[in-house]
């Protein structure tokens, strides 16, 4: 057992100010991911913040349409918060397709968004790992490759998978992130918070050092929109996706006017599929438009030994999705 440094912040200044020590210092809020990986000591801190006692837990209606969610909202709250369910019915649904009651009742909406990858190479601790020890290799680009490693945004440095339910309909959704660190408060698209592994699979997100994520804020619903979230996996529950999709969707005249189409369990981050969403607009619906578009937003995938069943099953989840979508 490791020795480490805790501390409880009262306040967002107090929390940053507590970050600024030597070395490794994580935030402590949920603690579903950090705990496990404390154990495992493939996260080796030097302090923890835990900021548990920051006023962060509210959801709010904003005046402009958008909902901005407190980053200590748990996963259980927002899944079921009125608002969620009547104006993000596929986040609700993609919230609770993930883990089990009780990790959504601790898991918070900072936590999610920072989830770790769930590579075993990552946490056993002792194999080739880019993103624990960078530089030492990827073992996982020769071993075993089926379920939690991707197709879409690899590298020859890293190729594990998101693992994100709850991110994969933000993606669809479009959001802000609010983050607070030592020089002030700064806004972060959603959409460039997660970085693709490239050289530095290390590097997983923009915050910068001490940085605290504050609130997400979800965009506007589109009006008169219909969505859901398809999770396809190897057992029914309690399990990480294969493939998933979030698609929102806006009809008029029998034809597409607006598509939002996010994937999970397939890309090295919640993946937007922006090409296969231009391809769909203005089509009428047909389960050959649909293979067309699922095929244009698998064209990028790279298969490995393990886990080329993943670029048919990512079109499966897109086609089966809006098939039902639209039915
Ligand atoms: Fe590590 Fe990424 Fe390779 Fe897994 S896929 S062993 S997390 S570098």
């Amino acid at each position: 057992m490791r020795t480490f440094d805790y501390a409880r912040a009262e306040s967002q200044p107090q929390a940053i100010n507590a970050a600024a020590v030597d070395g490794n210092v994580f935030y402590l809020a949920g603690g579903t991911t950090l705990l496990d990986l404390l154990k495992l000591e493939v996260m080796q801190p030097n302090r923890l913040v835990d900021i548990n006692r920051l006023a962060l837990k509210d959801i709010e209606p904003l005046a402009d349409g958008r909902l901005r969610v407190g980053a200590l909202v748990s996963n259980t709250a927002l899944a079921s918060h009125p608002l969620v369910r009547e104006r993000y019915p596929v986040l609700s649904q993609a919230i609770l397709a993930g883990a089990s009651t009780q990790l959504r009742n601790k898991a918070t909406t900072a936590g999610n968004v920072m989830q770790r990858v769930r590579c075993n190479y990552f946490r056993d601790g002792v194999s080739a790992c880019n993103k624990r020890q960078p530089g030492s290799g990827c073992a996982a680009i020769e071993g075993l490759n089926r379920s939690v490693h991707a197709v879409l945004g690899t590298s020859d440095h890293c190729i594990a998978t998101h693992p994100s339910d709850m991110c994969v309909a933000m993606a669809a959704i479009g959001a802000t992130i609010t983050v607070q660190g030592p020089n002030g408060t700064r806004e972060i698209d959603f959409a460039n918070f997660h970085l693709l592994p490239g050289d530095t699979p290390w590097r997983e997100h923009a915050l910068d050092t001490r940085e605290l994520i504050t609130h997400v804020t979800l965009n506007a619903p589109l009006s008169e929109s219909r969505s859901s979230y398809l999770k396809l996996r190897d057992r029914t529950s309690y399990q990480f996706a294969l493939a998933s999709s979030a698609i929102i969707i806006v009809m008029q005249g029998g034809r597409f006017k607006d598509v939002r189409i996010a994937l999970g369990g397939v890309g090295t981050r919640p993946w937007r599929a922006t090409e296969a969403e231009q391809a769909l607009i203005g089509q009428r619906v047909s389960l050959e438009a649909f293979a067309r578009i699922a095929e244009i937003a698998m064209k990028d995938a790279r298969p490995y030994e393990h886990n080329a069943f993943k670029i048919p099953l990512g079109q499966q989840v897109i086609v089966r999705n809006l098939r039902d979508l639209t039915a």
